[in-house]
């Protein structure tokens, strides 16, 4: 499709680094995309988030359709313009977030029913609606809308449950259409069922799409039971198309899906982390609230270059985090997010430079060694 395109710079086992080009800029694969919620990424102004190395965030379309509402973003230029990030967007469907945050949903084929978690309004969203709404956003990377149960869930379930977001994503490529320089990503589901995933891949690849999400993981089955389908699932997905792992995840969590061959993902955990107090570092993770930090000065991770590294001590940040103030979320955020925009630098380093293995092997080892000795 024209204005957007992906290319394999190089290989790794089965990791894979390159670029995906769009009208709106470059996205650097493996790619992590901070989340921007509500039209921003909590705690950081653009520039920053910029600053940290990420090439492309993601916006909500649940949260968006409900407050401020999609067609005034339109009226107001649309998503770029209106939260002052000039590059790439992915939206997902609202899907997902319908069945985790909504009250009283009702689905069927049509779509899903449901009541607005803020104001208790009714609203319908399906295939249809779903690409309404992205479009009017302005998303350069929409998703297909898709229905997902949470795990365990029985087989009985997550049979009915892909089958009928595999129609929905024939109905979200068909009300799609043809747009240069946006691209419509398909979602594989199929919980931990092997041949259900097969199935859907199937589907998805016969409809057509940009690239292609796995979907319906990360919502409870753990890491192992993840990595698992992960040791398949990407393989029934066409090579040379991104390949997207969403709500993942954890620093571990993305290093192993980058292993098995995963090209995007996307998650709050750093965003929401920081505003609790929880950095991720080289040497895992540190709760800076603990009292071992309150007369330490020195920097959260030594080998870090963001703003909270560089310019304040550990004590500070201990300080504002506790006390509540503003700065704690903002500096604990950028730190986060740096460290992972830093993770996947290093990744895609690693996997340009045929060495994924020792650079795993290292990250795993500083982690095993935990955090700097208290003072
Ligand atoms: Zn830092």
């Amino acid at each position: 499709m024209s204005g957007f395109r992906f290319t394999i710079h190089a290989t790794d086992g089965k990791a894979r680094t390159g670029l995906i080009e769009t009208p709106r800029g470059e996205i650097r694969t493996p790619a992590f995309m901070p989340v921007g919620t509500a039209g921003t990424v909590k705690a950081m102004l653009p520039e920053n988030v910029r600053a940290t190395g990420a090439d492309i965030i993601l916006g909500n379309t649940y949260h968006l359709m409900l407050r401020p509402g999609a067609e005034r973003i339109a009226r107001l230029g649309g998503l770029h313009r209106f939260m002052n990030w000039p590059r790439p967007i992915l939206t997902d469907s609202g899907g997902f977030q319908v069945m985790s945050l909504a009250e009283l949903r009702r689905i069927d084929e049509r779509g899903v029913t449901f009541q607005s978690h803020i104001d208790g309004a009714r609203h319908e969203l399906t295939p249809e609606r779903s690409m309404e709404i992205q479009r009017l956003l302005g998303s350069d990377i929409v998703m297909a809308f898709d229905e997902c149960p949470a795990l365990p869930a029985d087989r009985a379930r997550i049979e009915e449950s892909m089958r009928l977001s595999m129609r929905w994503a024939a109905r979200s490529r068909e009300a799609f259409g043809e747009r240069p320089g946006h691209a419509l990503f398909g979602i594989q589901q199929g919980g931990l069922e092997r041949d259900l995933r097969a199935e859907s891949a199937e589907a998805l690849k016969a409809i057509g799409f940009d690239g292609y999400a796995i979907g319906g993981l990360a919502v409870g089955e753990g890491q192992a039971a993840m990595f698992e389908v992960l040791d398949y699932a990407p393989d029934m997905l066409p090579a040379d198309r991104p390949r997207y792992l969403m709500g993942v995840g954890k620093p571990d969590d993305i290093v192993g899906a980058v292993v098995r061959g995963v090209d995007m993902m996307d998650c709050v955990l750093p965003t929401r982390s920081g505003r609790t107090g929880q950095a991720f570092t080289r040497r895992g993770v540190v709760n800076i609230r603990n009292a071992r930090h309150r007369d330490d000065p020195r920097p959260l991770d030594e080998a870090c270059a963001c703003p909270a590294c560089r310019s304040y001590s550990r004590a500070y940040l201990h300080h504002v985090v506790r006390a509540g103030e503003i700065i704690g979320a903002m500096l604990m955020t950028w730190h986060n997010l740096q460290y992972y925009q830093d993770l996947m630098a290093g990744l895609r380093e690693a996997i340009a430079g045929g060495r994924l293995d020792a650079f795993v092997a290292e990250f795993e080892a500083l982690r095993a060694e935990g955090d700097i000795e208290p003072l």
